[in-house]
C-alpha cells in the first residue's frame, strides 16, 4: 500500500514535470508568434512605401514621355521647315535649267541663304557654335548640344543656367538625319551661286 502510494506520487511528479514543459512551449510559441505579426506587420509597411515609389516612378515617366513628345514635335518642325527649302532649291533648280530672269535667279538663291541661316541657327550646338554632332537633347527646355560638348549640358544647361533642373537627356537621332539633309541642301545652294556667278 505504501509503495503505490509512492508510485502515485511519483507519477504526479513527472506528470507536473511535463505540464510545466509544455506550459513552457505554448509560452514559446506565442512569443514567436507575437514576433511573426510584428515582421509581417513590417513587410506590410515595406510594400506599401514600395509601391508608393513606384507609383512615383511612373508619373515620373509619364511626365518625361510628354516633354519627349513636345521636342518630337519640334523636330517635326523642323522637319517641316527643311521640306520648304528643299521645294524651293528644286524650284530654283528648275528655273536654272531654262534660265530667263538672272534677277529673279540670284533673289531667290538670297532668299534662300537666309532661310539656311535660320535653319543653322537651330540646329547650332549653343557651345561651340557649330552644327551639332552627336546631338543629345536636355528635357525639359530642348535645347541640344554636341555629345562631345560635354560643359555645354552637364550639370545645367549651358544657355538656360542654373534656374533650370535638368530631368533628363536623350540622343536625339532624328536631329543627325536633319542635319545631314541641311548640309546637302547648302551644297545645293552653293553650286547654283557658282552657276549664276558665271
Ligand atoms: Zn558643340
Ligand atoms: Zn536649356
Amino acid at each position: 500500500m505504501l509503495s503505490l502510494k509512492l508510485q502515485l506520487s511519483e507519477l504526479q511528479k513527472i506528470k507536473e514535470k511535463d505540464i510545466g514543459q509544455l506550459r513552457q512551449k505554448i509560452e514559446d510559441q506565442s512569443k514567436n508568434s507575437i514576433e511573426l505579426n510584428g515582421q509581417l506587420e513590417k513587410l506590410g509597411q515595406k510594400q506599401q512605401e514600395l509601391q508608393q515609389l513606384l507609383q512615383e516612378k511612373i508619373q515620373q515617366m509619364e511626365q518625361l514621355r510628354n516633354q519627349k513628345q513636345l521636342l518630337d514635335q519640334q523636330n517635326e518642325n523642323n522637319q517641316f521647315e527643311i521640306n520648304n527649302l528643299n521645294k524651293q532649291v528644286q524650284s530654283l533648280k528648275d528655273q536654272l535649267s531654262k534660265p530667263k530672269n538672272t534677277k529673279q535667279i540670284t533673289d531667290t538663291i538670297l532668299q534662300l541663304e537666309k532661310t539656311d541661316k535660320d535653319i543653322q541657327k537651330n540646329l547650332s550646338c549653343t557651345f561651340c557654335n557649330k552644327f551639332i554632332k552627336q546631338p543629345v537633347t536636355i528635357i525639359p527646355c530642348g535645347h541640344s548640344y554636341c555629345f562631345e560638348c560635354k560643359k555645354g549640358y552637364n550639370k545645367e544647361c549651358f544657355k538656360c543656367g542654373p534656374k533650370l533642373k535638368i530631368e533628363a537627356m536623350y540622343r536625339n537621332e532624328l536631329l543627325d538625319d536633319i542635319i545631314a539633309m541641311v548640309k546637302l541642301i547648302e551644297q545645293s545652294i552653293n553650286c547654283m551661286k557658282q552657276v549664276t556667278q558665271k
